[in-house]
Formats: C-alpha cells, sequence, structure tokens
C-alpha cells in the first residue's frame, strides 16, 4: 500500500479538523502522530471546546513538538438561510464577524493554555473577503482553506489543503489507498507542500490503518510541516 510514495522527498502537512471533546478518535489520531513524532496541525473549535478536550490537547501539546492548535471558526454554526453552509458567508457584515474570531481566539487561548498557531481555518472551508481582511486585523498570519477555494483578492497568506481523506457526497466515505495516493502525487507535482485533510470524528479503524500505512510508507523521505512555520515562511 501507498508503495509509489515510498522514498518520494515529498513536502506535506496535516490538518485534523473539529477538535473539540474528549474523544476516542481523538487519542487515536493523537497516539499515531505522537509516536511517530510527524507534525500535525488540529483546527480546534473554540465555542464548543470541553474541559476534557482541552486538557487532552494541551497534555498533548506539551508533550513535544509534533502538535500545533490552531482556531477553527467559532462554533461551527451555519449563519446562511440559503445556499452552502458558512459560518463566516455573506451574511455576516464585518463586526460580527470580527466578535466571533476575537472572541473564539480568547477562549481557545484561555482554555488550553498552550501556544496556539495565529492559523484560521473556517468551517466548511469557506469564508469571504471580510473574513480574510479581519483575521489580518487581528494579527493572523494565514488562512487555511481548500485548494479549490478560490482567491479571496485579499493580502494573507493561504495554506490551504489539497487532499481530503474523503469524499463528502451524502456523508463521509474513506478514499481509496489508491486514489490517495494518487491525488498526492499529482498535487506534489504541482506545488509543495500537500497538504492532506483529516476529520478524525468520522475516522474508523480503516481509516486510522490508512493515515498508519500512509505515514510509515512516507516517513523515511518526506518532510513534514506545521501551517504556523509555513505561514511564516509565507510572509
Ligand atoms: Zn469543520
Amino acid at each position: 500500500m501507498f508503495s509509489a510514495l515510498r522514498g518520494m522527498p515529498l513536502d506535506l502537512f496535516f490538518r485534523d479538523d473539529d477538535a473539540d471533546d474528549d474523544l476516542p478518535e481523538l487519542h487515536r489520531l493523537l497516539k499515531i502522530f505522537g509516536n511517530r513524532g510527524v507534525p500535525i496541525s488540529l483546527a480546534v473549535i473554540p465555542g464548543t471546546l470541553t474541559r476534557p478536550g482541552a486538557q487532552t490537547l494541551r497534555r498533548a501539546a506539551d508533550s513535544g513538538e509534533w502538535l500545533e492548535l490552531h482556531q477553527h471558526g467559532w462554533r461551527h454554526e451555519n449563519h446562511e438561510r440559503t445556499g452552502r453552509k458558512c459560518e463566516f458567508g455573506v451574511s455576516r457584515d464585518m463586526d460580527a464577524q470580527r466578535t466571533d474570531i476575537a472572541q473564539g481566539w480568547a477562549r481557545l487561548a484561555d482554555m488550553v493554555e498552550t501556544p496556539v498557531a495565529p492559523v484560521f481555518t473556517p468551517p466548511w472551508n469557506r469564508c469571504t473577503p471580510i473574513t480574510a481582511e479581519v483575521l489580518r486585523e487581528l494579527g493572523f498570519c494565514a488562512l487555511s482553506r481548500e485548494r479549490a477555494g478560490g482567491a479571496l483578492g485579499v493580502s494573507l497568506p493561504e495554506v490551504s489543503i489539497a487532499v481530503d481523506l474523503f469524499t463528502w457526497k451524502g456523508g463521509a466515505a474513506l478514499k481509496s489507498p489508491r486514489s490517495l495516493g494518487e491525488e498526492i502525487l499529482r498535487w506534489a507535482g504541482e506545488r509543495a507542500p500537500v497538504g492532506i485533510l483529516l476529520h478524525h470524528k468520522v475516522m474508523r479503524p480503516e481509516a486510522f490503518a490508512m493515515v498508519e500505512q500512509l505515514l510509515d510508507a512516507v516517513r523515511s523521505a518526506a518532510r513534514f510541516h506545521k501551517l504556523g512555520d509555513l505561514c511564516r515562511n509565507a510572509n
């Protein structure tokens, strides 16, 4: 499995979304990356973060340099009456977006008591140019969405993901190792580093096993990055 990736000098980063509660799936994910010392950036939902969830993240972050935390919206709530789900969409003006992002940052920093990277992943990977403007004003160094997200027309660096472990039409479906490997190789030929997106809440044993196999295939030759480091380089 993933034999085409073995020994390739890939530049990769991993982003896992929707961290908030102290779930067995979160522990399993942290163990997989922590045991191997492979960096991962967790997008944490500030408004729904629980005390036990925050404790687990803090403990893991204290255990080594491999874990990085950043902000995933405010409460992961949809505010749009029509169209696609969005927490920072066209119906939210600048003040509303600023309030949510600022209170999210404050609550996250307060609860995890460990450094948080000044990177913002908008829920559903969607936001508006206003969001980017507010983020810049608040001192964030980058925005992370999907590669296919389209330009926002503002000068805030993007460190966006290219490859999703799942397809989402009609519910989360795990991709085959073959198509995942092909996607990684295709993106690696276009632009480094290649961001890979995980969602621990929907990951079942076969998904965790696939991630372990992927890491073990690429580990010897790949370089792994964290979002915060990438945006420092982008600025
Ligand atoms: Zn999310």
